[in-house]
């Protein structure tokens, strides 16, 4: 009998099994269509794997209770699999959902399974198809008891940080797990944008060819910047153009697409009410860069918006990557600030340390920075925004006046820096006594009568602005 089964032998499916196989587990691996099966044996023969295109003795093959991931396309795909499933499994068995699902889909699906016996884990897995190879960050969410179940092969399988810490914990109930995930993946939106815009900047404000931008990035990552990120990004710069034409990164077009999770996550923190305007920054640019016909049409134009006097910043790359290091700590920020109210919300008691921990190695976000984040928890536990630590105090306090200078720069130039203009405007907002919302309650109170506090005042109160009728 084998250890656990695998349905879905997609990019990240056929991945996970053979890591899952390397770890001296015993795996049955099942896909819907027999194709990928096919192509599995033939291309992967693995001594631990052995690959069904029967769902039946598929499940047959499993030792009780049985334990199988679902890596499958998020949605219907999910489902359609549970209900193959169902019939065939017994009171115990453990579903592990380990694709990009929906964290209310998976708080439904769990809600579901229980009723009929079965034990259901929402796992988010990071990392992509090299991830997946050679060790993910997992977020397994799902009830103490089934962690221990699962706990051990998921730890196994999953990136180790430099310190041997594995990069897989249990992060709380039901959607915790894809929740989690979800917001990792904002925060990598945010992430990405930032970097992108520092790319803009060094282009159009130094002048920097390709290789100097590539080399500069590969410099930050010797500091504070240190990530997976910023590495590949210098390695995107400096690729020469296959067909010969000087470099790649000439010749992408410049529209950005996207799978949703970032969109998820901003339409999240609205619902819970929390600023996450670096994420949304970066998902309302990808669907900026997409009007592409529509950019290219009018910066054509005869009547062009005039550009103002552009800024001479000294030290250019230094300043940028301050301001960059800035503007990653409003976006982890906000991520944190948002994986406190929805842990509220849902019950979900997540720890935010831990979670920074696991992000350290395996995951597209892994940083340097995710360090020095989980330990600003470890200290104080009761943290509610990072700005509050004293490290990262001290640091907006060091880099601010170097993201203001890039963000007058970047406005007088008409370079577009939506993510760093919402950084530098929510830390300013965030350590201001006034933001300016006596005014918007003074006018809704005067079309709407919704009533405003008067300070010092408990209770709300209605003025009478104007006779009105
Ligand atoms: P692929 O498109 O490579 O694979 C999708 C898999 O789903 C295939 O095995 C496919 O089978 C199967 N599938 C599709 N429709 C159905 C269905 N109706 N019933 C049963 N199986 C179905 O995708 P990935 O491997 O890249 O992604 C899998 C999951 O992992 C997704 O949720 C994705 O968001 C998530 N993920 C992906 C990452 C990545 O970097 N690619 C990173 C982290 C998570 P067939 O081809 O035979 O139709």
């Amino acid at each position: 009998m084998n250890d656990i089964g695998l349905i879905g032998l997609g990019v990240m499916g056929s991945n996970l099994a053979l890591n899952i196989a390397d770890h001296g587990y015993k795996i049955s691996v099942y896909n819907y269509t027999s194709d990928l099966v096919e192509k599995f044996t033939q291309e992967h023969p693995h001594e631990n794997a052995c690959a069904f295109t029967d769902i039946k003795e598929f499940v047959k093959s499993l030792k009780s209770p049985r334990k199988i991931m679902i890596m499958v396309t998020a949605g219907a795909a999910v489902d359609s699999c549970i209900e193959a499933l169902n019939p065939l499994l017994d009171t115990g068995d453990i579903i592990m959902d380990m694709g990009n699902s929906n964290y209310e889909d998976t708080r439904k699906r769990c809600s579901y399974l229980k009723e009929i016996g079965i034990e259901f884990a929402g796992v988010g897995v990071s990392g992509g198809a090299k991830g997946a190879r050679l060790g993910p960050a997992i977020m397994p969410g799902c009830t103490k008891e089934v962690y221990t179940e699962i706990g051990k092969i998921l730890e196994d399988i999953s990136a180790k940080a430099y310190d041997g810490h594995p990069c897989c914990a249990h992060m709380g109930t039901d959607g915790a797990g894809h929740y989690v995930k979800m917001v990792h993946n904002g925060i990598e939106y945010a992430d990405m944008q930032l970097i992108s815009e520092t790319y803009l900047l060094l282009k159009y404000l130094g002048d920097y060819d390709n290789q100097k931008i590539a080399d500069i990035f590969h410099e930050y990552n010797y500091g504070k910047l240190k990530s997976y990120l910023i590495e590949i990004a210098a390695d995107v710069l400096a690729q020469k153009d296959p067909f010969g034409n000087g470099y790649l990164i000439d010749h992408i077009t410049d529209s950005a697409g996207q799978k949703g999770t970032g969109k998820w996550t901003a339409i999240s923190a609205i619902n819970q009410g929390v600023d996450l305007s670096l994420i949304d920054a970066a998902c309302n640019a990808r669907f900026t860069s997409s009007h592409l016909k529509e950019r290219l049409e009018r910066s054509f134009r005869e009547d062009k918006i005039p550009v103002g006097k552009t800024h001479v910043i000294k030290d250019l790359p230094k300043t940028l990557e301050k301001s960059l290091y800035l503007c990653k700590i409003a976006a982890y920020a906000q991520g944190f600030v948002h994986y406190h109210d929805a842990s509220k919300t849902y019950g979900w008691e997540l720890d935010l340390g831990k979670i920074a921990k696991i992000f350290r190695s395996g995951c597209i976000i892994q940083a340097k920075f995710l360090d020095t984040i989980s330990k600003a928890y470890e200290e104080n536990p009761n943290l509610y925004n990072l700005m509050d630590a004293p490290y990262f105090r001290e640091e907006i306090k060091e880099c601010m006046p170097y993201a203001r200078e890039v963000l007058a720069a970047a406005v007088a130039s008409a370079i577009p820096v939506p993510a760093l203009s919402a950084a530098v405007a929510y830390i300013d907002a965030m350590n201001s006594s006034c933001v300016g919302a006596n005014m918007i309650q003074g006018l809704r109170d005067y079309f709407g009568a919704h009533t405003f506090l008067y300070a010092g005042q408990d209770k709300p109160m209605h003025h009478e602005w104007k006779k009105m009728f």
